[in-house]
Formats: structure tokens, sequence, C-alpha cells
């Protein structure tokens, strides 16, 4: 499991009662260093040791994770690939041999929230997709209480009231028909903030040579010689904008404190130094302007 996310994909795992390790991030995409993991699992499986049945792998941000160890893996011990792709829709690649494919796509299953954050939105709810008849099948008898025959009211299995509600389903369908712009939308916000920011003591977010991202929540590190982001978000909340802290890492939250995990010190840098920026679709070009200018301003205040 990613180890750099929002909560909610690591209590996907917890509440099957599966054991969790939490893998580090890597700087060129932010995402889940797979490289890492594959030559982790390598040296277990040399040693006899227990390998992960799946890895749930984030696509943060809107930039896809480097899934190609992840394909590695798979084909030499079977192990299954979730990919979290709530925060990537659209997102995909653009370069070697996973040219033209989009995240939620290459593992079992793909997973997509339509909350009202997201790229497009249900107001709440989310998707899963696999290629697999009967694991469709199977995902959708457990949406709806693992109910076998309405009639009689028998239920085979323990399932969940996790479907998507009709009503929600239609606003998705338009929705979706804005996708396209709104993709459009962020790629441009992006290269605007690029320009804008292009100056200052910042790392700009990461945009892997082989990844093609929607840049769906810009975030940026400051420097940690001149700033601290807290005071930065402060600085600009008084100034009228919200910004925030990027995710604080799964082992720096109680649930998953003691969880095992494979470092985690680029996590945690990312939340230490990150400043998510205001990156809605609607976002006005003067509005963005402004956003920048307070950032100039915020961070250039001495103290
Ligand atoms: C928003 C989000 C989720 C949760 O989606 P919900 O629709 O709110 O359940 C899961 N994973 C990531 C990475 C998210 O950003």
């Amino acid at each position: 499991m990613s180890d750099f996310t929002f909560i909610a994909s690591v209590n996907a795992i917890r509440y099957t009662g599966a054991d969790v390790l939490l893998v580090d991030s890597e700087p060129r995409t932010w995402n889940m260093d797979t490289e890492m993991l594959r030559d982790h699992v390598v040296r277990r499986a040399t040693r006899g040791g227990r390998l992960p049945d799946i890895v749930e792998v984030v696509h943060a941000l809107g930039h896809p994770a480097d899934l190609e160890p992840l394909l590695e893996l798979r084909e030499r011990f079977g192990i299954r690939i979730v990919e979290d792709a709530a925060e990537s829709l659209g997102a995909g690649w653009s370069g070697g041999p996973l040219s033209g494919r989009q995240t939620g796509t290459l593992g079992e299953f793909g997973c997509y929230s339509f909350n009202g954050n997201k790229i497009i939105t249900t107001g709440a709810g989310g998707m899963i997709t696999t290629d697999d008849p009967d694991d469709a099948a199977r995902a959708k008898h457990l949406t709806t209480q693992a109910k076998v025959q309405a009639s009689s009211y028998l239920h085979d299995d323990v399932g969940y009231n996790y479907r998507l509600s009709n009503l929600s389903a239609a606003l998705g369908v338009a929705q979706l028909e804005q996708l396209p712009g709104r993709i459009h939308r962020k790629r441009q916000i992006a290269r605007h903030y690029a320009e804008q920011l292009r100056e200052l003591p910042l790392t700009l977010p990461p945009h892997a040579q082989w990844a093609d991202p929607t840049f769906w929540l810009y975030s940026v590190l400051v420097d940690p010689s001149r700033s601290e982001p807290e005071t930065v978000v402060a600085r600009l909340a008084a100034d009228g904008v919200e910004a925030r802290l990027v995710w604080r890492p799964m082992h720096r939250q109680p649930p998953y404190a003691t969880a095992d995990r494979l470092n985690g010190s680029i996590a945690d840098r990312l939340h230490d130094l990150g400043i998510s920026l205001p990156s809605s679709a609607h976002l006005t070009t003067e509005q963005q302007r402004r956003v920048s200018a307070g950032l100039s301003a915020a961070l250039t205040v001495p103290g």
C-alpha cells in the first residue's frame, strides 16, 4: 500500500482484516517507490518469506505511479494489483511500454471516486472497474448486501450497501461529458502556475517523462531553509486564499502508526514541505494570478 495518500485508500484494506505494509514514495512521481517494493519482494521470495497477495497503488494528485515493477511482480509471483485512481481520472502514460494506457486500467481493479472534490462528481460515491466478468458480477453482488433473491430475502454472503444510487449515476453520466474539458482546464491551470511560480524558491509538481498527468491538485514544495508550509498557508488564508498542506502519510496517522513499512522519509518530506494550491477547473485566470501573487508575497515576507 502507498504510504502517501488519503486515508480512505488504506482503510479499505483494514476493513478486510488484511495486514498492511506501507511503501514510501519516490521523488520522480511522489507515488509509491515500486522499484523498492519489487526489490523487497524479490529478496523475501529468495528467502522463502511471506509475500503480499495484493499491491494497492495510489496515483496521487493526478500523476500516475510507475507501474512497470508491479507488472513484473504480478508476472513472477501472481501478486494482484489494485489501482486507486480516485485522484487521477484521465491521467495516463505518454511514453514507454504503457503508452496510451490510463490509470485504473492495468490492475485487476481500478477504483475511482466521484466525491465533490474530484475531477467529476456525483455528490458522493465512486466506481470500480475490472475486465474480469466474474469479478464484476461478484463486486456488483457485494454492493447490494449479497442479495440472491429479493422476494425471499436470501443473502449468501456478508455484503455492503456500497452501490451508487440511480440518481447519482445519472448525474455521473452527464459529468462524464465534462471530463475532457476539465482535464484540459487542469492542465492549463498547471501550465499557468508553472509560468507564474517559475522564479520562486519552490519545487513544482512532478511530471515524469513517460507520464501524462492531469494535475488534479496542483501541489508545490517549499525550500525548508526559507519557509515552512504552515506559515505560508496561514499567510495565504489571511489574504483570502485557501491552500492546504499535502497528505499526511499513513504512518503518521494513529490507526496506522504501528503498521509495517518500507521507509517513509520521502512521504514525510512531501507532507512537511508541501502546499496544495487552488486547482478547481472553475478557477478564473484572474483568481489564479491572485493566488500566485499571494504565494509570492507569502514566501518573501521575512520571518
Ligand atoms: C477521495 C479519495 C478516495 C476516497 O473516495 P471516496 O469517494 O470519498 O470514498 C480514495 N483514495 C484517494 C486517493 C482519494 O483521493
